[in-house]
């Protein structure tokens, strides 16, 4: 026998048995989003390479270690290790920022990054993030946090910590810079071979490097915050006194930079302990200079990324809910060949009007089709063959209960159904609305 085709390392299968956990976080974050006014971009699953290494920065990780790059027809192209990158080039080309501003856009989708896979660490993963293009108001940084937040909420998460900071703007990181090479220069040696070319090109990037080593060494450096200027540091306070006004928690840490080398001033992170160490399951900050960077005219901008297989784990690790698996209402079990004709008839006739309605298509025996009927957890099961077909009439059986129904099999069949799916599928609700009159 040949040999089995593996997915690659890294890759995850969503198969239909887990679909609706994606289901519950892609529609509950769909309609987060739009409460905040913002509507969904889609972009190209890969960009010209020059586009990540002008936006998400030739020193970092990201770009040095994990593109996944290939060249067709002597062009270089970069699977998307991120959707910031791709979609500030999509509002730029479809003339997006000249329209009314803000400019709000979320998405949904993969990204690839070449890194040791690990629990919440993948090469094809998933996010749910946004980005708002046109406003330098710390109210947008407050406003972007709260949709995370809501969101977060929404989905039924408990304890995660919100951390902030502020990496200011390329005039108060001059300085710093400088502050940062004193600091590391002392003990250069020690250095990972990355961080020591970091060192001159973006001292930065050290704070963020995942060696022991060089994470030890970092842990005195000098912070940011001793070193904004003015504006940056008016901004952040303001950030502060809305989460504040929110009644968002947050704690600042100095220590946050991100991995991207686009951000200014604000930065955060959503965090939870309950994963394991890739805790990590949202990161965003202000984005100030990109626009320009990437060819547009000076416009502030920010936004975040979730990332959805973190969140999913934190999920399940906290026994949140998902939205109920939709069932089949109606299976129908022909005795035999000449019962096919009726069963496709009322199957059809059901999907017409909206139900989920299934029948044998395998020529299986009729107790091998009710315990494939139980299998599936079709609430209502329909037996049909020789005598059903001359009587016109058959038992419609509630599976719950084991109850039947008489139930005509003319056209009298979908209201008949109707009446009685009305009355025990939605059972729960009637009692419910009932108990609350
Ligand atoms: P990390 O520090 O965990 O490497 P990052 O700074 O590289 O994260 P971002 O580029 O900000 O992450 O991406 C936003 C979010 O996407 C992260 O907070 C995380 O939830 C998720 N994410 C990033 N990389 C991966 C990955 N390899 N596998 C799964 N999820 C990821
Ligand atoms: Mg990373």
């Amino acid at each position: 026998m040949a040999l089995k085709i593996t997915r690659p390392q890294g890759t995850e299968d969503i198969t239909p048995k887990n679909i609706n956990k994606w289901y519950t976080v892609e529609e509950i974050a769909r309609e987060t989003a739009m409460c905040f006014g913002f509507k969904e971009i889609r972009i190209p699953t890969f960009e010209n390479t020059e586009l990540f290494l002008r936006s998400v920065g030739e020193t970092t990780d990201v770009v040095q270690k994990e593109m996944y790059t290939v060249k067709a027809k002597e062009t270089e192209f970069t699977l998307r290790p991120e959707g910031t990158a791709g979609t500030i080039r999509a509002m730029l080309q479809n003339g997006m920022l000249n329209d009314a501003l803000p400019q709000r856009a979320f998405y949904i989708l993969s990204c690839f990054r070449h890194e040791r896979p690990q629990a919440g660490r993948l090469r094809e993963f998933h996010q749910f993030g946004l980005e708002m293009a046109g406003s330098g108001s710390p109210a947008a940084d407050a406003e972007v946090i709260s949709l995370a937040k809501t969101l977060l909420d929404r989905l039924g998460l408990r304890n995660i910590a919100l951390n902030i900071n502020s990496i200011g703007c390329p005039k108060c990181r001059c300085e710093y810079h400088k502050a940062l090479r004193s600091y590391f220069a002392k003990r250069e040696d020690e250095l990972c071979d990355t961080c020591k070319t970091r060192l001159e090109k973006n001292p930065m990037r050290i704070l963020d490097c995942k060696s022991p080593v060089c994470g030890e060494i970092a842990e005195n450096a000098p912070v940011i915050l001793d070193y904004l200027c003015n504006e940056c540091s008016e901004h952040f306070e303001t950030l502060k006194k809305y989460l504040n006004n929110l009644s968002i928690e947050f704690t600042v840490n100095p220590k946050i930079v991100r991995g991207l080398d686009y951000y200014t001033k604000t930065v955060f992170e959503f965090v939870t302990t309950d994963i394991g160490a890739q805790g990590t399951v949202c990161g965003g900050g202000r984005y100030d200079g990109l626009i320009e960077q990437l060819g547009g005219a000076a416009t502030p901008a920010l936004g975040f990324a979730m990332g959805i297989e973190r969140i999913l784990l934190t999920m399940e690790s906290q026994g949140c809910q998902f939205m109920e698996e939709k069932t089949c209402d109606l299976y129908i079990a022909p005795m035999d060949a000449s019962a096919a004709d009726m069963a496709m008839n009322i199957a059809q006739k059901l999907r017409s009007d909206g139900y989920h309605a299934e029948y044998d298509v395998m020529n299986r025996g009729i107790k091998a089709q009710m315990k494939y009927a139980n299998k599936i957890g079709a609430k209502f099961v329909l037996v049909v063959g020789g005598n059903e077909l001359e009587s016109g009439c058959a038992k419609l059986k509630l599976m719950e209960t084991g109850e039947q129904f008489d139930i005509h099999l003319d056209d009298r069949f979908a209201k008949e159904f109707e009446d009685l799916a009305i009355r025990y599928m939605f059972n729960d609700i009637f009692e419910e609305f009932e108990e609350e009159k």
